[in-house]
């Protein structure tokens, strides 16, 4: 029942198929997009007449890389790395870096793809990328974490730049890999950029707020969705999936707003717990010792954990998926919309499969797209390179004041794109058009 593309984009489609077999969440987030494209195009000629749409779904370059690294063993193991250079029409390409076993090319081109339009949402001059390894940091010593993240700079630094390409973290990369990669690559050109990556810790030129940014501003976006409706998040029961940065601080924002957060999750499955997430706990567990939130359950009274089912299962009215792509079927959908969710808001990237977001459309479910819920993270990221650029740093309070009127503002692109294009409410169209306008724009005044 997926609906039909018009027949310009229907060719655009066939042509992302054929070049790129077997790349299912490449193709997904493709579509995606494409879906929402049809009153732009027929609106506009000339993106149509510029190619922008076939330009758009090919990547500006791709690289891949053998990553070799001896373990504490001495055994010498090898994994691939990965860097897609998407689309630079807006700026140097930017976007994070996913270390887990399930990365491929597939993974990498679609979230590469997703970054180009939630970049340009943010308003800020950042094109779009994105990296990554089939490395597993899961059990790993800190030395393995280290020697691989060296081996792993050791070929990307030739390929990145303030100017060029500036990624940051994702899931499996945080302060402590960035910390790492950022060490070799100045080791290795002998230069301080520090703009040439994002997410660094505060003692060599990190900012403020990125760590929380991502989980913040989804919180702030659902809070202007759920003020479009003329609802507060304050007293609404909501539930986050996965436990990692983004989760923990889109639970921890939520709360400050006044919401009960009850329930999160990892891959071994989630914890409920009435009393409301002891958010510090759950980080200290999670990120600290890099723990379960099976242990989170065994330190909190009224906390249950459970391995059957999955956190869609209880009930709330705000869910934020915040784990990783497609964790959300259509299934959960309607579970969650029978048990009366009123807003849906994606933390990670893709979490919702197709068939989830329609059932929401049908059932009258605000639902914010993560090219939009969560374009904090890479928002505080520009502003970090603008930091580093004016070799200055800001303090708490104004770096999340920017945040939010940067989550503030991409609610109103996307809010006014689908209104403009008479689809009034539709978040998923509101940013596709809005972000698709902005670079097509770019890609035309730039030429061929
Ligand atoms: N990985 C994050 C994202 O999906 C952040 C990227 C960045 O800060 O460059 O947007």
């Amino acid at each position: 029942q997926t609906p039909a593309l018009e027949k310009h984009l229907d060719a655009a489609y066939g042509v992302v198929l054929g070049r790129n077999p077997g790349e299912s969440e490449f193709h997904q987030a493709v579509r995606e997009v494409l879906e929402s494209l049809e009153p732009v195009v027929a609106k506009h000629p000339e993106y149509a007449a510029g190619a922008v749409i076939e330009r758009l779904c090919e990547p500006e370059r791709q690289v891949i890389f053998r990553v070799p690294w001896t373990d504490d063993r001495g055994r010498v193991r090898i994994n691939r790395g990965f860097r897609v250079e998407f689309n630079s029409a807006l700026g140097p390409y930017k976007g994070g870096l996913r270390f887990h076993p399930s990365v491929n090319l597939s993974i990498v081109k679609f979230l590469g793809f997703e970054q180009i339009f939630k970049n340009a949402l943010t308003g800020l001059p950042i094109g779009g990328g994105k990296g990554g390894s089939d490395f597993d940091p899961k059990g790993k010593s800190d030395a393995e974490i280290m020697r691989f993240c060296q081996s792993f700079m050791t070929e990307l630094y030739r390929h990145i730049g303030e100017y060029t390409d500036v990624p940051a973290g994702d899931i499996g990369v945080g302060g402590r890999e960035i910390g790492y990669l950022f060490g070799q690559y100045k080791r290795i050109t002998n230069r301080y950029e520090s703009g040439v990556l994002t997410g660094k810790g505060l003692a060599y030129g990190g900012s403020q707020v990125r760590t929380e940014a991502t989980g913040y501003g989804t919180v702030f976006f659902t809070r202007e969705m759920l003020a479009t409706k003329g609802l507060e998040l304050a007293g609404r029961r909501v539930i986050v999936s996965g436990s990692g940065n983004v989760a923990i601080h889109a639970a921890q924002k939520a709360q400050e707003l006044g919401a009960e957060v009850v329930a999160c999750s990892d891959s071994n499955g989630y914890v409920v717990d009435e009393d409301g997430l002891d958010v510090e706990l759950l980080r200290q567990i999670k990120v600290v010792e890099r723990g379960r939130v099976a242990d989170y359950a065994d330190q909190r009274p009224k906390a249950t954990h459970h391995t059957d089912g999955s956190v869609w299962d209880v009930a709330c009215e705000v869910a934020l998926p915040c784990a990783t792509q497609n964790e959300l079927d259509g299934r959960a959908a309607r579970t969650l919309a029978d048990n009366g969710v009123l807003a849906v808001a994606e933390g990670a990237n893709m979490p919702c499969t197709p068939e989830a977001v329609a059932v929401w459309r049908e059932r009258g479910v605000l639902f914010a797209p993560g090219k939009a819920a969560n374009a904090g993270g890479v928002a505080t990221s520009a502003l970090e390179m603008q930091q580093n650029a004016s070799r200055d740093s800001w303090h708490f309070d104004h770096t999340e004041a920017r945040l939010d009127q940067i989550m503030v503002d991409v609610h109103t692109r996307c809010a006014t794109a689908a209104e403009e294009y008479g689809a009034p409410g539709n978040y998923v169209a509101g940013a596709n058009i809005s972000s698709f306008v902005q670079v097509a724009n770019a890609m035309l005044a730039l030429g061929v």
